[in-house]
């Protein structure tokens, strides 16, 4: 069932069901993809029709993140819960190290990607990681050519919003993998090069200001939270 937060067709589904559905994709032919918004980019997707499509086009559409969550309470249609990009794409790896599949690391700055495979490999052993390439190319056909010459099962994407979701749309058909997902700066995070919030603030709801805190360049990006919250209420109130 699709819950819609501002024009953003969610699926309502916990982390197992993702799970779940993410491995019905792995059985299909084609190549299908995954999006992980959140509330930062559903706002960006509400000025933006080409982005709000690329996301509904989706054949998963996780919430990444408490303030979609939030706005969808506020809605009066409540998502399951939280389903956050880095921690799908952690069990998605898990099942990946189970089943004998393979990965490919598309994204980040040069090196990342190398550092986040090792930590992968590490916590997932059985996991194949097929290969991997930065995210700062000019020309998408090598790119394209040596993913497909890895034969991966799962394409992680990390070039960030809405680079990664243009990518995966546009190159869908060309690409010889199973299921994509447009990650953002997960390949940071498993590298460790940018950390978590501690455990107790994700339990509170504020990784945000963990991350505000840590990169305080993000400010003017992270009004947009208080700014879609101010609209999906303006939205209830207004009954639209
Ligand atoms: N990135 C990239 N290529 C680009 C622009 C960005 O690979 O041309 C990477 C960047 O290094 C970072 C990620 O994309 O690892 C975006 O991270 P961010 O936290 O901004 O993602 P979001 O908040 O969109 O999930």
């Amino acid at each position: 069932m699709k819950i819609d937060v501002m024009g953003v067709r969610f699926d309502n589904v916990t982390m197992d069901e993702a799970l779940e559905k993410a491995k019905e994709i792995l059985s299909r032919d084609g190549a299908d993809y995954v999006v992980t918004p959140n509330s930062e980019i559903v706002y960006e997707a509400m000025h933006s029709e080409e982005l709000c499509g690329l996301l509904n086009h989706a054949a998963l559409v996780l919430p990444d993140g408490a303030g979609v969550v939030l706005g969808s309470k506020i809605l009066k249609t409540p998502l399951k819960e939280k389903v956050a990009g880095v921690d799908f794409a952690d069990r998605l790896l898990g099942h990946l190290a189970q089943t004998g599949g393979s990965v490919y690391l598309l994204g980040s700055k040069p090196g990342v990607a190398e550092l986040a495979a090792e930590k992968m490999l590490a916590k997932h052993p059985g996991l194949t990681i097929a290969g991997m390439a930065d995210g700062y190319f000019k020309d998408e056909d090598p790119v394209i050519e040596k993913i497909n010459a890895a034969h991966a099962d799962v394409l992680f994407v990390c070039l960030g919003a809405p680079k990664q979701e243009r990518f995966m749309q546009e190159h869908k058909e060309k690409l010889n993998v199973r299921l994509m997902a447009g990650l953002g700066g997960s390949l940071d995070s498993f590298a460790g090069t940018v950390k978590r919030a501690p455990k107790w603030m994700i339990r509170l709801s504020l990784e945000w200001l963990y991350r505000l805190i840590k990169e305080p360049k993000r400010f003017g990006r992270m009004l947009r939270l208080p700014k879609f919250l101010w609209a999906v209420v303006c939205k209830r109130i207004g009954g639209g």
